[in-house]
């Protein structure tokens, strides 16, 4: 089995998509069964209902799961399993209060050496402490594992010191709560942010502790990385999912996006359902990649083309496939859904509203003009755009610009654009609405 385990604790991160993205996929090509669980073991950062936004954003994306829970579900499991951890003298009580490990921190940092729990401390404070916590032992010997993009990593014994399986509220800690349910769900694969690669001994310590000897296949996603080279975080906007649908870019050129940053794919325009096709886990690079947006822009038109001019014209706001076409012939100049809608919007706008002084002040006359000979005009769709133009241009005997920037502005509300014929071949039906003051 294989599993996507959110955190409710914010918005959803582009490397959060990616990690349920890839195990999707990963699920997808084993035919095998696909887990949300929701880990909400940090209570006082939990957002109420966020489950329901990562559902829907996950449905967006085209990834179905097979199961769901919430991980507090598990919690009387998670604490069973702690004594029993107890009971095998591989876990114990510890009464140590944070002012007492804080003062052990502060002597560590003194001495300039790293800070590791000393498993001598446990009851010093027991007749003061009536809320210990429980912690398991520390590995008494190395662990090692390999990772399908990092290679084989190992973590000296001495690096893991007995840590917090249940702290001093009887909630599990993340870790143990990850490790005992990818154990109970029998998951066979683990693919997630870098970030975890240091909690990843810890979880293989508990399942050791509980004689767990599963071989599971571990994949830790290198960073994505902004502008400056930093990690992405909150601060950037475009590594929030919600601001880049928000922002008009299209699910599936996000998700394409997410899948060749830093991999090594057969082509660069992509679905889906192509995807697991030839998706390589050891092929996605062990250097964190930088977030281009440019590129994301070019996947989203690309992703724009794909789509059938019914449905573009929907996104859009409008009924009719028309517009679909219309929008098609943008996209030389906008790469997002918002550019297009204020493309597409400009066109259909009352021109008085729109028009810019300066233009007013040197074509103003001749728009007027150029306006009502296009609104007597009967049958237009019928013209080809020599014959409309040729006509338009006796009649008002208007030439060169003083002729073709109002008309330009007529037909789309902007004063550059597309070649104005293939604009006239998708406008000309929509003349009367468009032409108007
Ligand atoms: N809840 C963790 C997170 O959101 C999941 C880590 C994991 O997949 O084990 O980062």
């Amino acid at each position: 089995m294989l599993r996507f385990a959110p955190s409710p604790t914010g918005d959803m991160h582009i490397g959060n998509l990616r990690a349920a993205i890839f195990n999707y996929i990963i699920a997808l090509q084993k035919k095998d069964t696909f887990l949300l669980r929701i880990e909400d073991t940090d209570i006082e950062r939990n957002i109420e209902g966020k489950e329901k936004d990562i559902m829907f954003l996950l449905t967006l994306f085209g990834i179905k799961w097979d199961k769901f829970i919430f991980q507090s579900e598990n919690f009387p499991k998670h604490r069973q399993l702690a004594e029993y951890l107890i009971s095998k003298n591989k876990a114990f009580y510890c009464y140590c209060t944070k002012g007492f490990l804080d003062k052990k921190r502060e002597e560590a940092k003194e001495q300039k050496r790293a800070f590791r729990y000393d498993d001598s401390w446990a009851e010093l404070e027991k007749d003061t402490n009536k809320n210990p916590v429980i912690r398991l032992r520390g590995a008494s010997s190395d662990i090692s594992f390999k990772d399908s993009i990092k290679g084989e990593l190992t973590f000296k014994n001495d690096e893991i010191d007995s840590f917090v399986i249940i702290k001093e509220n009887g909630i599990p800690t993340y870790n143990f709560a990850c490790a005992i349910d990818d154990m109970l769900f029998d998951i066979d694969c683990i693919i997630r942010g870098e970030d975890h690669v240091s909690n990843t001994p810890k979880q293989i310590l508990v399942h050791r502790g509980l004689d767990y000897n599963k071989d599971i296949e571990f994949a830790h996603l290198p960073i994505i990385l902004n502008d400056e080279g930093k990690k992405m975080s909150k601060r950037d906007s475009a590594s929030s999912v919600q601001w880049l649908l928000d922002s008009g870019y299209l699910p599936q050129a996000i998700l394409n996006y997410l899948v060749l940053l830093g991999n090594k794919t057969p082509c660069e325009v992509f679905t889906l359902k192509e995807c697991v096709e030839w998706f390589r886990l050891e092929n996605v690079a062990k250097a964190p990649a930088k977030f281009d947006i440019n590129k994301l822009k070019f996947l989203n038109r690309e992703h724009f083309k794909l789509l059938n001019e019914q449905d573009l014209a929907v996104l859009l706001g409008y009924k009719d496939s028309s517009i679909g076409a219309l929008a098609k012939i943008y996209l030389q100049e906008a790469s997002t859904l918002n550019e297009l809608r204020d493309k597409i919007d400009r066109i259909f706008a009352k021109k008085s509203l729109i028009i810019q002084d300066e233009f007013k002040a040197e074509f103003g006359d001749e728009v007027v003009i150029l306006q009502q000979e296009i609104l007597s005009l009967e049958n237009v769709e019928k013209l080809s755009y020599d014959e409309f133009k040729d006509i338009l241009i006796k009649a008002t005997n208007l030439k060169g610009k003083k002729f073709f920037k109002p008309l330009r502005f007529l037909l789309s509300g902007s004063d550059h654009g597309p070649e104005i014929c293939d604009l006239f071949a998708v406008v000309k039906y929509y003349l009367k609405d468009i032409v108007r003051s």
